[in-house]
């Protein structure tokens, strides 16, 4: 299987750069984002409580999100590998993300993470805001804590796979095309 952790703070083009990689290597795409807002426009139970911290720019608990992608990945048993878009975004995500997929006899194979610096991601968020209609994007103290929240406690997640030797670092500024090149040859390396 090939399992890639698609990493990097908000805005630094995980979601776009993700439709490239599922098309090029049929994997099923896991954002954590996505299925959150779903739930939010089906008004489930998860949904009103994920929006509670979502609005805020803050995470959603680890137990709630571990326990939704557990399930997520199971619903999928045909599957050639995934894209964790969004996950892990904790220490205790990554754990518990390695434990599972041991469990199902995989791994990760690799971290890919977009680096992006803060300027440009407050200019692409402001971007995005006109046209996804997202809370979390409209409003830069949101913002703002989504990038603090990010720098604190996802940031050290890159040591994590580092030190199993899966981590790789993407210059995230260029054309679209030029960054998906740049993960093609990540992948093939
Ligand atoms: P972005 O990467 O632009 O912040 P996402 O769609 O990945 O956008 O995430 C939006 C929000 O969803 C996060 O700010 C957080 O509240 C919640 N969320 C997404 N993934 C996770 C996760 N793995 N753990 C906790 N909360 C999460």
């Amino acid at each position: 299987m090939l399992n890639i952790v698609l990493f990097g703070p908000p805005g630094a083009g995980k979601g776009t750069q993700s439709e490239r990689l599922i098309g090029k290597y049929g994997l099923i795409h896991l954002s954590t984002g996505d299925i959150f807002r779903a739930n939010i426009k089906g008004e489930t139970e998860l949904g009103v409580l994920a929006k509670s911290y979502m609005d805020k720019g803050q995470l959603v608990p680890d137990e709630v999100t571990i326990n939704m992608l557990r399930s997520e990945v199971l619903n999928h048993p045909e599957a050639k590998g995934f894209i964790f878009d969004g996950f892990p975004r904790t220490n205790a995500q990554a754990s518990a993300l390695d434990a599972f997929l041991e469990e199902q006899k995989t791994a990760i194979t690799v971290m890919l993470a977009l680096e992006v610096e803060e300027n440009e991601l407050k200019t692409r968020l402001a971007k995005r805001a006109e046209i996804s209609g997202r809370i979390d994007d409209a409003n830069p103290e949101v913002i703002a804590n989504r990038i603090h929240v990010y720098n604190n406690e996802t940031a050290p997640v890159k040591d994590f796979y580092q030190a199993q030797n899966k981590f790789v670092s993407i210059n995230g500024i260029g054309t679209i095309d030029e960054i998906t090149n740049r993960l093609f040859a990540a992948i093939n390396n």
